[in-house]
């Protein structure tokens, strides 16, 4: 079964408001991979995501890092961004595998570059630019795991 919900933002702050709802239903061990063009709203998404669990401080976009984790919420936060990843292969290297599987939960810009990634995720959440400040937030199930958090997600933005 796939399980699937669109909700639309009008703001960064809605989208960032939009994370918080996530991660407000997201368990150790959960993955989501996010997608959209750059400047689509991935990054705010995934800091209003860390407010939620109690991250405090700036939160970036870990392009150069490719992966930044965060120990200090409610649960590990792993913010990937594979945006300047070559290869599948090269997860392997920055503990991809590793910290997916671990005791964490992580988002990952730019997972759908490598099928890798996307195997490794319960649900891919996809950010499409409708207008300047208009942004369309479709998420989409790959696991049992997803299935119950894109209805959680659900519930927790239309009653949360
Ligand atoms: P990405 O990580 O997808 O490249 P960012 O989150 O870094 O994108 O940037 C999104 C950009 O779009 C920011 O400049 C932000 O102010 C702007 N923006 C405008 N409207 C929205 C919205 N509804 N949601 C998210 N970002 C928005
Ligand atoms: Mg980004």
């Amino acid at each position: 079964m796939t399980a699937s919900f669109k909700t639309r933002t009008v703001s960064q702050e809605d989208t960032a408001l939009r994370g918080g709802a996530l991660a407000r239903v997201c368990r150790p061990g959960d993955c989501i991979v996010l997608t959209g063009d750059l400047g689509a709203g991935k990054t705010h998404f995934a800091q209003g995501f860390a407010r939620e669990l109690g991250i405090t401080g700036a939160v970036s976009s870990p392009t150069f890092n490719l992966v930044l984790e965060y120990e200090q919420g409610r649960i590990p936060f792993y913010h990937f961004d594979l945006y300047r990843l070559e290869t599948g292969d090269q997860l392997e290297d920055i503990d991809f595998y590793q910290l997916v599987e671990g005791d964490g939960v992580s988002l990952v810009e730019w997972g759908d570059k490598f099928t890798e990634a996307v195997e490794a995720a319960d649900a891919i959440l996809a950010i499409e630019v409708l207008g300047e400040n208009d942004r369309m937030l479709s998420i989409r199930s790959s696991t049992a795991r997803g299935d119950v958090l894109v209805a959680a997600f659900e519930s927790e933005v239309s009653h949360g």
